[in-house]
């Protein structure tokens, strides 16, 4: 399409469209081209185009406003991402199809689209999936920085933890060590150790422990993990007295494991303790817990009472940073 556009040497194109763009005069609704060696910066106003830059008409290209899934179904579909991996959550199997088409129909990037099949299950919290488009449940997935490549169907993984995985890596202190009891691939662990903590991490899930490995290498924290696939109650001997920090992300069955805990904490330790509880008392199962196992050999208190998420309908994903201080 013929329209108004300034004209520049390319070499200085991202001056001048900057300088447009700080003036509101590039037009969102054209592409900018480059012909022969001169970039063409479709503009808004001419009259508003400052006298040492020259305009001058040119053919562009309208811009393409993205397809979204919406834009094909008509409705806003609930999807999430997990690398090229598109995950629906659809109970009615005919519908989860109409969705999945729709994303390949769409412009989102996606390798394969599949719909959950199961609750997380069992000791690894690993679900069944029904894959819907292509096959290779396999995947790099992207956080914080950091790359973590898994398989939806071998191991627990949740995007959705991202923000609270976060919060606890901001928190970590150069030197210190943690000890991530159910470590999954290493989402909390491998940004720790970036962050300059030495790191021992275990799974009793064989294969999430060998995407923990890969992680930690092509995140280029190998030197600071090490990584078991362990129960983490048999590693307890191995490392009495040891962590200054423990992040127990088994919600639902935590409490079971607050011995072990207690045997890990160091001298001072902060444990990041995950529980699922109803909402008349989020925090109160938690600390009392917590209090039972390490009182009265330490000093406990709570320094955040954290709500992650809703889990189910009144119930609530809730985090407790607790402090332990031997006395
Ligand atoms: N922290 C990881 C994450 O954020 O993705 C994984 C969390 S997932 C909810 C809990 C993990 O604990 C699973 O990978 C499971 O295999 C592991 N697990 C369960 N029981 C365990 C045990 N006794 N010792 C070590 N790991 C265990």
């Amino acid at each position: 399409m013929e329209v108004p556009c300034v004209r520049a040497p390319v070499a200085e194109g991202e001056e001048t469209r900057q300088e447009l763009a700080d003036a509101d005069l590039v037009a969102p609704e054209f592409d900018i081209v480059v012909d022969d060696g001169t970039i063409y910066i479709p503009v808004t106003d001419t009259d508003a185009v400052p006298d040492d830059l020259t305009v001058a008409v040119h053919d562009v290209p309208e811009r393409r406003t993205p397809t979204t899934p919406a834009d094909v179904l008509g409705f806003e579909p609930t999807y999430e991402r997990l690398g090229d991996v598109v995950i629906v959550d659809e109970d009615d199997p005919e519908r989860a199809r109409r969705i999945a088409d729709a994303i390949l129909e769409s412009d989102v990037r996606a390798k394969t689209v599949v719909n959950r099949a199961s609750k997380v299950k069992g000791e690894t919290r690993v679900r069944d999936w029904d894959v819907l488009v292509g096959e290779s449940t396999e995947t790099v997935h992207r956080e914080y920085g950091h790359e973590f490549a898994l398989d939806i169907t071998e191991v627990y993984f949740s995007p959705r933890l991202a923000t609270e995985r976060h919060r606890v890596v901001e928190q970590v202190e150069t030197g210190e060590n943690a000890f991530d009891m159910f470590a999954g691939v290493g989402p909390y662990a491998i940004p720790i150790a970036d962050a300059g903590a030495e790191v021992v991490a275990t799974d009793i899930n064989e294969a999430a422990i060998d995407y923990l490995r890969e992680n930690a290498r092509r995140n280029g924290v190998e030197d600071r993990i090490t990584a078991h696939a362990d129960d983490v109650r048999d590693l307890a001997a191995d490392y009495e007295n040891w962590a200054d920090r423990l992040v127990m992300n088994l919600p639902h069955s935590a409490q079971e494991f607050l011995d072990t805990a207690v045997r890990l904490a160091g001298d001072d330790c902060t444990i990041h303790y995950y529980d699922i509880q109803h909402e008349d008392d989020r925090f109160g199962p938690g600390e009392h817990a917590i209090r039972d196992a390490a009182e009265p050999d330490y000093d406990v208190t709570v320094e955040t009472r954290h709500t992650v998420r809703s889990y189910a309908p009144h119930e609530y994903n809730v985090c407790l940073d607790v402090r332990l201080t031997r006395d």
